[in-house]
């Protein structure tokens, strides 16, 4: 299982920030459990996780720009080189402060061209009864993997995140069932962009409102491959709990 430790900008200060790294690395030694913690870049650039851990880092967001004269903008090669191996695109926060598919493509390509491993975020505003919620997450995959080569498509890590759990508590979070329907759904039409055997080895993962309690229900009955947690990743006792109740 593949946890992705979202701290927004919850997490301020560097004392804090260790804290949720040695709670991260303890995480990781649940049985088949890595994780992935995503620090606003300034924290990131002096933290540090040592080898085999199982723990990475992730950039929270990357610039669609290369280098050059774009003040406040940090590239993929810059979070690389502070120690970045993921990088979230996508993201519903930065998708509301101006990120459209095109801008989420470009990123997405910023990523892979420095070797980070794109963490896609997608998800639908709201659920109607037509199941045009479904054709939005699917325009999102399509816009964002089509124009990428096929081996970089497989690269890619999907993370479903319907904007109506977002931030709330375990109580808002999806359905067991609603989820392994969509998960299969979002399977399908990664089907439909990559090819043979890698279509079915795509991590997926789920995130909305996601805590200690509701953790263990979406990952027996879900299908999915792991979780993108936001609020409950970033306060060293809700994260704690992560590890005590995994390993339980
Ligand atoms: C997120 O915004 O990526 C997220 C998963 O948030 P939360 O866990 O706070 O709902």
């Amino acid at each position: 299982m593949l946890i992705v430790a979202n701290w927004k900008a919850y997490v301020e200060d560097l004392a804090r920030a260790k804290k949720l790294v040695a709670l991260g690395k303890k995480l990781a030694r649940a049985d088949k459990v890595s994780v992935v913690l995503a620090p606003p870049a300034p924290l990131l650039s002096v933290l540090s996780i040592g080898r085999k851990t199982g723990v990475a880092f992730a950039a929270q967001d990357i610039s669609a720009t290369a280098g050059g004269a774009y003040t406040g903008e940090g590239t993929a090669q810059a979070f690389a080189a502070a120690g970045a191996t993921y990088a979230l695109v996508g993201h519903s926060e930065r998708r509301a402060a101006g990120d459209t598919d095109a801008v989420v493509a470009e990123k997405l390509a910023r990523a892979l061209a420095q070797d980070l491993v794109p963490v896609l975020c997608v998800g639908e505003k709201e659920r109607d009864g037509e199941g045009r919620y479904l054709a939005r997450i699917r325009e999102e995959i399509v816009t964002a993997l089509e124009p990428l080569e096929l081996r970089e498509r497989a690269r890619v890590i999907i993370a479903y995140e319907p904007l109506w759990a977002i931030g709330k508590d375990a109580s808002a979070a999806i359905s067991a069932n609603d989820l392994a329907e969509m998960t299969l759904y979002i399977r399908k039409v990664l089907a439909e962009l990559l090819s043979g055997r890698n279509a079915g080895r795509t991590t997926v993962l789920y995130g909305g409102a996601v805590e200690p309690e509701n953790i263990r229900g979406l990952a027996a009955d879900a299908g999915v491959d792991g979780f993108l947690i936001g609020h409950a990743s970033a306060d060293p006792a809700v994260f704690a709990a992560f590890a005590k109740n995994l390993a339980a």
